[in-house]
């Protein structure tokens, strides 16, 4: 058989390269793998040595015993991947530089430029048997889970994919922010006094949400997309505000998520995972409620005006743009105060709308007396379809 007769006359060959120095059945088997056509170096390496009769050297020349002692890393990835869920995983290596040195000038000496490295045989080697003990599948391209040995003390740190969730929310609360500062100790990155969170708190709609995402999944931090914004005293009504949050490190990849959940003065609705994050800030249109307040007494005949105002209007604070008003309504309260409802698109200038400076049509100028917008609440946030690619800017 060609195949026996080539492995014999393989042998032979390390047989001749084993009396000049010492090496491992992996650091032998990596010289012969490519012509071999084998996958696993350190069996091939066992294979020639059987078939040359000679004995593996108690200390390898290149590795220095490397290869002996992966499965004691082996068993620190174990134990720190238990308690996370993963299906594939990719395992990198950090060698000592003498190790590479003494890998590379082998290869040299033995004319075997096209040889797998060292490194890459030590990641081959762990992932077989991480894959052989935790049933999971080694896989380059988007792995659950990286595991990175260092070889020189034996240290293995995890990070996971993070996790998207999309979902809406409601704000019943005139008292809490949106925005959650940072940590004033590590300004985000996350520390002992933040619980890894790298934010202030939980006493704002970010901390809430944070809070309620980070332990479904188990993640360290999130990372917010919004849908705008709101002031503290705004509420966001109806199917509320879209988002979506990116969660580092999770330990969970799926979680059993309630349709709706009240996290105190906020609530969270339809949250689930998505495979993909948005990629630019999506466009959105809302419905605003502004209770308005006039300095003088308004008319019929003035709100009439303010009434049947169609968009759209343009903004000249904002490189002149134009912001159209989908549908209006208005509701009077007293002689100085009404409450104007607008649909409108994400950006839309509501403050100045209302007061008027760089807005054109504005509801002062419209009702020829100083208004002042003293709350806004929103409702409906949706997402609107991303524009077509290619299409005028
Ligand atoms: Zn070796
Ligand atoms: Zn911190």
């Amino acid at each position: 058989m060609g195949r026996a007769r080539g492995q014999g006359g393989l042998a032979a060959e390390a047989r001749a390269m084993r009396r000049r120095e010492a090496l491992c059945d992996h650091c032998m088997g990596r010289a012969f793998v490519v012509r071999a056509r084998a996958a696993d170096a350190g069996l091939l390496g066992g294979r020639l040595r059987r078939g040359g009769g000679y004995a593996e050297p108690a200390r390898c020349a290149v590795c220095r015993g490397l290869f002996a002692r992966l499965g004691e890393h082996c068993d620190e990835m174990v134990r720190l991947a238990e308690g996370i869920e993963f299906s594939t995983f990719l395992v990198g290596a950090t060698l000592r530089p003498s190790v590479l040195d003494a890998d590379d000038s082998m290869r040299s000496r033995h004319g075997l430029r096209g040889a797998p490295g060292i490194k890459s045989d030590v990641t081959g080697t762990l992932s077989r048997m991480f894959a052989r003990r935790t049933r999971a599948r080694a896989e380059a391209a988007s792995p659950d889970m990286t595991l990175k040995v260092d070889l020189r003390d034996g240290a293995v740190s995890i990070e996971t994919r993070p996790v998207h969730v999309a979902a809406r929310y409601t704000k019943e609360s005139r008292e809490i922010p949106q925005r959650q500062g940072r940590c004033g100790e590590c300004g985000g990155r996350g520390c002992v006094a933040c619980g890894r969170r790298g934010i202030s708190g939980t006493c704002s709609v970010e901390g809430r949400l944070a809070e309620f995402l980070c332990g479904a999944f188990g993640a360290r931090q999130a990372r917010f997309t919004w849908c705008g914004s709101e002031e503290r005293s705004s509420t966001v009504g109806g199917r509320g505000r879209p988002f979506f949050a990116r969660l580092s490190c999770p330990s969970r990849r799926r979680a059993a998520l309630p349709r709706r959940a009240d996290l105190g003065g906020v609530t969270i609705v339809g949250a689930r995972a998505v495979r993909e994050p948005p990629g630019a800030a999506p466009r959105f249109a809302l419905t605003a409620s502004l209770s308005i307040r006039a300095e003088e007494d308004v008319g019929d005949e003035a709100l009439g005006r303010l009434r049947s105002l169609r968009g759209p209007v343009t903004d000249y604070g904002s490189r002149m743009q134009r912001r159209p008003i989908h549908s209006s309504s208005l509701e009077r309260s007293s002689a100085r105060s009404f409450t104007l409802t607008l649909r409108v698109d994400g950006g839309f200038p509501i403050r100045r709308f209302v007061e008027g400076p760089d807005v054109s049509p504005n509801v002062s100028d419209t009702l020829e007396v100083r208004c002042s917008c003293e709350r806004a609440d929103f409702a409906d946030i949706d997402v609107l379809p991303a524009r077509r690619r290619g299409g005028a800017a």
